[in-house]
């Protein structure tokens, strides 16, 4: 057997010790006889599965006491709905406002005006999301329910360095692409949510972190199943929740505490995203779409001098072992997701190919 590096943008690449370890205790989990996917989401062993992952994900975040960590369905476009369904009617008149950094903003901004009033209040469209605009939180409607921000945008290879402080007003953040993956203050966000399958597990769950007075604002309309406080009294159970995924999202924990937890993590991706930005930079052929202050640690967006080379350098990397290269096509060119679970040995390993296409092609 042979693996490759996979450079997916999600569903991603999951450690290979995890994977190994599910591998080893899928067909009997701890002696029962039965595997993981085939017990009550009520039986005590995934009772302990999931407060396990509560336990993990409170001290490798930081979670503040006030907090709920809620496992929601349908991954993140879901809480692009969910979200305006329970917080927009936090103040009356229903405003939200947005910063659009790509098309993930975009689109949760579309999705709330079924809801109410979103106010785009900075975007950088005009230069294809290539940096976070700027944007002065005096500029926030003090009557907006809250703002909503994407931290690492996934398609553009851009994230916000710092976060803006919005005081009363809650900011909530869709952390999809780069949750624990840097060191962050919780308590400077209303609702941090990430779908799993970029940095935490299997795809279709979302993990939403919420501060509990933000608990109880939903639309009367808000289906059960979407309404946050039903999730947070009844600890994600009030139906069969996604259990593989829990579980699943719960060994990925258990191994980013076994690296030495966020911070840890957060220097090795500094070095790994330096080994390409690197590559990029110190080349005439290899040119970075995002701004050089606003270039994201997750996702590593770069086009080729010679665009028509695209097909080739990506099916020659593939040949190589360097799995699913090609960039979105709303930016072009090629991008390298390296979330947690990529070694440096595989942003090693593609600083060199591109190094060797640049020399045969360029
Ligand atoms: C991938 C991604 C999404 C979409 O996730 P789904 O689970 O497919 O809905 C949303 N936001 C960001 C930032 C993403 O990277």
């Amino acid at each position: 057997m042979t693996r490759v590096f996979n450079f997916g943008a999600g569903p991603a690449m999951l450690p290979t010790a995890v994977m190994e370890r599910a591998q080893q205790e899928f067909l009997d989990y701890q002696g029962m006889g039965a595997s993981v996917i085939e017990i009550s989401h009520r039986s005590k062993e995934f009772d302990a599965i999931i407060n396990r992952a509560d336990a993990l994900l409170k001290e490798l975040a930081e979670i503040p006491d006030n907090y709920k960590i809620l496992y929601v369905h349908g991954g993140a476009q879901m809480q692009f709905s969910a979200i305006p369904m329970n917080l927009i009617q936090r103040l009356p008149g229903r405003k939200v406002s947005f910063v659009l950094t790509g098309n993930w903003a975009e689109k949760a901004s579309k999705e709330a005006a079924k809801y109410g009033h979103p106010e785009n209040v900075a975007s950088s469209k005009d230069s294809n999301y290539d940096r976070i605009p700027a944007f002065d939180v005096a500029d926030l409607d003090p009557e907006s329910s809250y703002l909503h921000i994407v931290s690492n945008n996934t398609l553009f290879g851009t994230r916000w360095q710092e976060f803006p402080e919005t005081g009363d007003t809650p900011l909530v953040a869709d952390m999809t692409s780069e949750f624990l993956s840097r060191s962050l203050d919780i308590s400077q966000f209303g609702i941090i949510f990430a779908g799993l399958q970029k940095n935490l597990g299997p795809a279709g769950l979302a993990l939403v972190l919420i501060r509990e007075d933000l608990l109880d604002h939903a639309l009367a309309e808000t289906p059960g199943l979407l309404h946050y406080k039903t999730y947070a009294e009844q600890h994600s159970l009030a139906n069969t929740n996604n259990t593989f995924a829990i579980y699943m999202m719960s060994l990925v924990l258990q191994w980013l505490q076994d690296q030495g937890g966020v911070p840890a993590m957060e220097t090795l991706n500094r070095r790994k995203a330096q080994i390409l930005y690197d590559a990029i930079d110190n080349s005439d052929f290899y040119s970075g779409t995002a701004h050089p202050e606003h270039r994201s640690l997750m996702n590593v967006t770069f086009t080729l001098a010679a665009e028509d080379l695209l097909g080739r350098f990506v099916q020659e990397a593939e040949d190589n072992g360097l799995y699913a290269l090609k960039g979105h096509r709303v930016v072009g060119g090629a991008r390298a997701s390296i979330y947690n679970a990529m070694p440096v040995a595989g942003c090693e390993a593609l600083a060199q190919f591109m190094a060797e296409f640049e020399r045969s092609r360029g």
